[in-house]
């Protein structure tokens, strides 16, 4: 893998004196509007409030490294081999003709924001990645860790998701990457993936953590690279018990690595990526993010994100949902089969994982149902299931199938019914890069709050990273919002507070007056 020299890439200036661009940074004094209300029986008093906040973003782009946990998964090869396709340009034959690398199902390699109006009056869209100084993906290097040892080259033939002539002309780039011995706790996956664990770490629980460490250590001198993230995105663990003593305070959980009590290996990956000031994501759906674990990144001031990719069906879960509430239709009943028949969906054939993969998505309507009180009586909901089955022959294209049932006017019913197939670690994948891209960019980000003389970060819970989870993780009593559009505007509108510009409204009033 080759390492590029950082860039600065800004290809927007902003035209505005509360902006201003030093060496090093972008400042912008930002004026934040929230509203206040009260309610006193039936009457609620609203009020509308503006702070003043400086927003500082650092224009320098640093290397990024990028460790994988699991690197020789579906996941970890098809992201290393995309980012490889794109770096070197490649294209490849498929029965349709000839097909050249790109990095669709990215946010911000892919899709666009409007910055405004043109002197024609029409929208100017620009790639999302282009609003504030960020790293490209193509410029990431990654290294990881796996249970099997298989190379990446190997390990991509493996996984059955690229065309086979673009697997020959990656192979000699993937076939010297080859994974990191890792922890393995096999009580925590699935049995049935005793068979591919040749490649696992020995010693003590705080020994292993420890190695872990020394890895991290490693590849950021080996590299070069100036920060190092860390992704999980290997098989689903079972729920780790949440115990007083054991995992609940930092304290607790730094001991019981020592004393070796139930600690999982997703946990301790976080752990020991926090103690390198490593931010640590974490793309399964299992509480990785015990209590302990949070309070440890909290103070140590890293960040920490998850839980569980948000790649297909969920996706589409948080966008229809929105939509039918929103439109004032009450989703009555929603069924969601799957059936799979890779690695993930073998693992998740167990009891307990798929056990994890079900909280997971069970959740993911809440925010939309309980906003709207016409619908919904108090701690109604509507029904709610999900089936996943493990079916051999489909491989890595997963089918979703999916049905909503709905009340919609004077008692009558409204049916959706979905099919929807593709391959899961190419919808993934791009979702990887969108959260270690973001996650870096946050690093790089801090406010003033008004009256305020020091600058601070974000909270060590990265909730801007929503989007991208099924399960989000936000700080203490911060709102859960898994509706898509709400998720995405988040991102875009900090991010536009980042050059000092207001959130996209869609009023369009220029264009409704007389
Ligand atoms: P996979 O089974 O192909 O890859 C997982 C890899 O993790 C395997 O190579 C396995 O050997 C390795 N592994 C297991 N335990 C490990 C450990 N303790 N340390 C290091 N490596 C370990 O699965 P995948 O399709 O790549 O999916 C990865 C994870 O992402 C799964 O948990 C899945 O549920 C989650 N996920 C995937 C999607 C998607 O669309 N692909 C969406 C949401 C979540």
């Amino acid at each position: 893998q080759s390492l590029k020299p950082a860039v600065m890439t800004e290809n927007i200036r902003i035209n505005n004196p509360n902006v201003k661009y030093t060496d090093t940074h972008i400042e912008a004094q930002y004026c934040y509007h929230t509203t206040a209300v009260r309610r006193d029986g039936d009457t609620l008093t609203v009020t509308p409030s503006v702070s003043e906040l400086e927003f500082r973003t650092e224009r320098h782009v640093p290397r990024l490294g990028v460790m994988l946990v699991g690197w020789g998964g579906n996941n970890g090869t098809t992201v290393t081999a995309a980012v490889l396709a794109n770096r070197l340009g490649l294209t490849w034959r498929t029965k349709t003709g000839e097909q050249k690398a790109n990095y669709y199902g990215s946010l911000f390699q892919s899709s666009t924001v409007c910055l405004g109006a043109g002197p024609d009056g029409k929208e100017v869209n620009i790639p999302f990645r282009d609003l504030l100084p960020m790293m490209h993906p193509n410029d990431i290097i990654f290294d990881g860790w796996d249970i099997s040892s298989m190379d990446l080259g190997s390990a991509m033939e493996r996984a059955e998701v690229l065309d086979w002539s673009l697997q020959e002309k990656l192979r000699p780039h993937m076939s010297h990457l080859r994974p990191r011995a890792s922890i393995y706790i096999p009580e925590f996956i699935a049995a049935n993936q005793a068979g591919r664990a040749d490649n696992v770490l020995k010693g003590t629980m705080a020994e292993q953590v420890e190695q872990i460490r020394a890895d991290i250590q490693d590849f950021r001198h080996s590299s070069g690279v100036d920060k190092v993230i860390v992704l999980w995105t290997a098989n689903t663990e079972r729920f780790c018990d949440l115990t007083a003593g054991v995992n609940d305070t930092a304290k607790n959980l730094l001991a019981a690595i020592q004393s070796g009590g139930e600690v999982s290996p997703s946990t301790l990956f976080a752990v020991a990526s926090i103690l390198e000031g490593c931010a640590y994501i974490n793309g399964s759906p299992q509480n990785t993010f015990v209590p302990g674990a949070i309070e440890l990144a909290v103070e140590r001031n890293v960040f920490i994100a998850g839980d569980d990719f948000k790649s297909g069906q969920t996706k589409i879960k948080s966008v229809l949902v929105d939509f039918l509430i929103s439109a004032g239709i009450k989703p009555t009943s929603i069924v969601s089969y799957n059936h799979l028949g890779n690695n993930d969906g073998m693992n998740l054939s167990a009891p307990q994982q798929f056990r994890s993969k079900e909280i997971s998505k069970s959740n993911v309507v809440d925010d939309m149902v309980n906003s709207n009180p016409i619908l919904y009586r108090k701690g109604e909901k509507p029904d709610h299931c999900v089936v996943i089955k493990y079916v051999p022959y489909v491989g890595d294209s997963k089918r979703a199938m999916d049905e909503y049932t709905s009340e919609i006017m004077m008692g009558g019913t409204n049916t959706i019914a979905m099919h929807n197939t593709c391959e899961d670690s190419l919808l993934a994948s791009p979702i990887i890069l969108d959260l270690v891209l973001l996650t870096e960019l946050c690093q790089r980000v801090c406010v003033r709050p008004q009256g305020s003389e020091t600058f601070q970060s974000f909270h060590s819970v990265l909730a801007i990273l929503s989007f991208m989870c099924k399960a989000p993780l936000v700080p203490p009593g911060a709102p859960l919002v898994n509706a898509y559009f709400r998720q995405r505007a988040c991102i875009e509108n900090i991010m536009r507070a980042c050059l000092g510009l207001p959130p996209q409204n869609h009023m369009h009033l220029e264009h409704k007056l007389q």
